[in-house]
């Protein structure tokens, strides 16, 4: 039985952790599929899926198992010596993706930090980019993490401000914009760093033909096409990565959050050989990266995604969902956008704000958070069911009618 109070709670979190997130206060202590109860027992949709860390569901039972059983057997090796999970997790990521390699790590960040050493590497030594010179491309509009080398490349001052001196080597271009990306290009460019669809920028979907585009142009100038599906991959969108829309295959490619089923932080990138192969021993590594406990959750959390059809099912209740939505009339939405579950409610600036609209859903029982400041962001876990999303959806209303 819980002793404290929901405010005594959020008075210790505010007192001994710093300031770094801005929560809704409400405290959850138990999860269970697409469903979450706070301290107090009122029950909620989570309509936000740790930012669609949770793709599988709160505790997926599967998942759950594995990890138990893992821990009770072998839970961390490092990787001075090896395992029995890892190759094995590689061998099935690598499979379900088409990619050759993987280098396991831990957040999404440290993926993407990885990513950016593979390819400035590869720039050296496999392209001919003068030493120290290597530029890499990233967008305007992008999250890509919060280390001091990803943020170099944050289009938000207020990420920036107060961390510098940064790291060079960076330039920003718009989003969706191929054209911009041609011109941007120089002998030097090692990398084009981006998302198929921008997440936390408010999920803003290019343009078709976009992603198609991109490749064309890094295949012509000889540069590495980086997708980061940290958020888009591992079905939210309707496949199992977004690239896939358009029939499209990056060079590299890093995943996170769903990797795990929300269970354990497991990131990883993927590419070709001759890209991840040119890192050795000592160039790249992280202690609990690539642990069997990681592993053997990541090889179960995988396996759900494709016994549950996961990827369809976000496709089709993702089609449902946006309509639905779409044929809301408040005067409050500007538009909205997605796909699959991984959807934005844009709202007008006389809305004043999202985060008032997150507050009154949260009060009906809808879990989510805004993003950006108005925008609305709808990322359910992939196993909800329409009866849940017609639950929601009848809150939704209610809230930007009201
Ligand atoms: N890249 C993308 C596209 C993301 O959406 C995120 C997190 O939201 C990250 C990277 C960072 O992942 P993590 O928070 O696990 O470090």
């Amino acid at each position: 039985m819980n002793v404290l109070s929901t405010r005594d709670y959020i008075a210790l979190e505010d007192g001994y952790i710093a300031h770094n997130y801005k929560p809704l206060d409400v405290v959850i202590t138990r999860a269970e599929g697409a469903r979450v109860w706070d301290t107090e027992g009122r029950k909620y949709l989570d309509c936000l899926s740790a930012h669609s860390a949770l793709n599988q569901g709160h505790c997926h039972p599967r998942i759950v198992r594995v990890m138990v059983e893992q821990a009770q057997r072998l839970a961390l090796t490092s990787q001075a010596f090896r395992n029995d999970q890892l190759p094995l997790l590689a061998e099935e990521l690598c499979e379900l993706t088409g990619y050759e390699m993987v280098l396991p790590m831990n957040s999404g960040t440290e993926a993407v930090e990885t990513a950016l050493k593979a390819v400035r590497r590869w720039g050296y030594t496999v392209k001919g980019v003068p030493d120290g010179q290597a530029e890499i491309i990233a967008c305007d509009g992008n999250f890509h993490g919060r280390t001091i080398t990803v943020i170099t490349f944050s289009p938000e001052e207020q990420c920036r401000d107060g961390f510098g001196p940064f790291t060079s080597g960076f330039k920003l271009i718009p989003y969706a914009d191929a054209e911009a990306l041609e011109r941007a290009i120089t002998p030097n460019t090692v990398a084009f760093l981006f998302e198929p669809i921008q997440g936390e920028g408010g999920v803003v979907v290019p343009p078709k033909g976009y992603i198609r585009d991109v490749r064309e142009i890094c295949t012509e100038h000889n540069v590495l096409m980086v997708a980061d599906e940290i958020q888009t991959g591992l079905g939210r969108t309707g496949k199992l990565l977004a690239c896939e829309h358009e029939g499209v295959r990056s060079d590299v490619v890093t995943l996170g959050k769903a990797l795990s089923g929300g269970m354990y932080p497991v990131s990883a990138v993927l590419a070709s050989r001759e890209v991840l192969g040119v890192l050795g021993p000592v160039d790249h590594d992280s202690i609990l990266s690539g642990s069997p406990l990681a592993c053997a959750v990541a090889r179960e959390a995988l396996q759900v995604i494709v016994d549950e059809n996961l990827c369809q099912r976000a496709a089709e209740l993702g089609d449902y969902f946006i309509t639905r939505l779409q044929a809301i009339e408040s005067p409050y939405v500007a538009l909205c956008r997605g796909k699959g579950l991984l959807v934005g409610i844009v709202l007008k600036p006389q809305a004043g704000g999202a985060r008032r609209f997150c507050e009154a859903l949260k009060e009906r029982g809808v879990l989510t958070k805004e993003t950006h400041g108005n925008i609305i962001r709808l990322t359910p876990p992939l196993i909800v069911t329409k009866e849940e999303l017609d639950w929601a959806l009848e809150r939704i209303e209610d809230v930007l009618c009201g």
